[in-house]
């Protein structure tokens, strides 16, 4: 990940927009912007660690899937495998911007009871509607593709080969960072601790940072991952995203698998994939509760009594393997449905939210900041509507459920 060194003080003391985080969302965001012809205004990004080193974007696992269960996620991710095919295309035909690497060994979402697997055959329906590659296999099938697996509890499995796997999002990232940049963006180092609203309370009309420097915004947008209440909170605003630790393991195989492992949900939760020469994977704790946004500590004994005996058995060839890496990453997680909040609030039209990702926001940030762009130039969503995401439903408490959360 590029790290320049940006100022702490901004140039100006207003901007049209300003954004707060500048990792895999706010810098998707900052770059679309500079990239729709209907918007010429002032860009701040304002990041409080140009390390990024806890951010929930440096602890991802980079995978992109199609295989939800609502449409609008379907297409969000068709957007992101879009972009990161054509990516140079989409980044103005520039010479510099390398081919993205898209490894689509896809995902293999497997059913242990004949309930789930008729969830995942209507899922496969919507999918294959939107024009998704997903395949039901049944389990014969599912040996005959892949014979490591263990299967005798497996009732079916949804697979699709298309446009879904992993992918290198951080060179999207870089490249929307760098190329912003170069458009006019303003990206400083600094912690924003405080917003004031106007006399009616329907705007955000400043925000001020760590330094004491106040900053007057046109429309603020609040692109600060796990910290997202934090932010929200500053306006007066409730959103209920909190931080919740997620487990990763990369691990060497004495007997590597003879063929690609596709990113495996295993029935407990724990998933699997191939991640170059090494394997990757990855699960939630069993008690998962929020944590503090600073608290990465991690808990061993998931690797020793959970992780490793569902690798072993699942697929007998990794009963002799090493754990060669391991992390804890924070989810920005979103209590009532796991699915992302995006767009204004209710009453303070000037506050956008681009949060509560949860475990898909890797794969959603091209069509996340293409959307917000587009609200903020057009007033209205244009290539897809996002509306089913709006902060609305998070008032009146009505979830939008997605069932393929991982
Ligand atoms: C272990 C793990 C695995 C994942 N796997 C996948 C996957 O396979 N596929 C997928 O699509 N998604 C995945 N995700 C989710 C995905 O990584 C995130 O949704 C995405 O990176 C979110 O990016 P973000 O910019 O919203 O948040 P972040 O990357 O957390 O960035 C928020 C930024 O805001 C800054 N900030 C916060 N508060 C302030 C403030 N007050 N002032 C200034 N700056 C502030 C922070 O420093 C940070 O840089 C995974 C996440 C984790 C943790």
């Amino acid at each position: 990940m590029s790290q320049q060194t940006d100022a702490s003080t901004p140039k100006r003391q207003s901007y049209d927009v300003v954004v707060v985080g500048g990792a895999m969302i706010g810098s998707s965001i900052a770059w679309f912007l500079t990239d729709n012809a209907d918007f010429d205004g002032s860009v701040l990004v304002i990041e409080r660690d140009p390390t990024y080193e806890f951010t929930s974007t440096s602890h991802t696992n980079s995978c992109m899937r199609q295989q939800f269960s609502n449409e609008i996620n379907i297409r969000m991710s068709q957007f992101a495998a879009d972009f990161v095919k054509n990516f140079r295309a989409y980044m103005g035909g520039d010479e510099r911007v390398p081919e993205v690497p898209l490894q689509s060994y896809g995902y293999m979402y497997l059913a242990d009871n004949e309930a789930f697997a008729g969830i995942l055959r209507e899922n496969q329906k919507l999918q294959e509607n939107c024009g998704a590659g997903t395949k039901f296999l049944t389990r014969d099938q599912i040996a005959q593709a892949y014979p490591f697996y263990y299967l005798d509890d497996i009732v079916g499995a949804n697979h699709n080969l298309i446009d879904e796997g992993y992918f290198d999002g951080n060179t999207l990232f870089d490249w929307w960072k760098r190329s912003a940049r170069e458009r006019g963006v303003e990206y400083v180092t600094g912690e924003v601790v405080a917003m004031t609203r106007n006399g009616a309370g329907d705007r955000v009309q400043s925000v001020t940072l760590g330094s004491g420097q106040v900053i007057s915004c046109g429309t603020v947008v609040n692109a600060s991952g796990p910290r997202a209440a934090r932010t929200a909170a500053m306006a007066g605003i409730a959103l209920p995203v909190e931080p919740r630790k997620r487990y990763t393991y990369i691990f060497d195989a004495e007997k590597p698998l003879d063929r690609d492992l596709p990113l495996t949900i295993d029935p407990s939760g724990v998933h699997m994939r191939s991640d170059g020469a090494y394997y990757l994977c990855g699960c939630p704790p069993d008690d998962d509760p929020g944590v503090d946004y600073d608290d990465f500590t991690e808990d061993f004994s998931l690797w020793e009594n959970k992780v490793w005996p569902v690798l072993a058995t699942r697929i007998p060839q990794f009963e002799a393997i090493k754990l060669v890496n391991s992390w804890v990453g924070h989810y920005a997680f979103n209590t009532l449905d796991q699915n992302a909040i995006l767009g204004p609030h209710t009453e303070v039209a000037n506050f956008l939210f681009a949060n509560g990702f949860s475990g898909h926001g890797f794969q959603q940030s091209p069509a996340v900041g293409r959307g917000i762009a587009e609200l903020i130039a057009h007033g209205e969503f244009r290539a897809l509507d996002l509306s089913p995401f709006a902060y609305r439903r998070i008032e009146a408490n009505e979830p939008f459920i997605e069932k393929a959360v991982i």
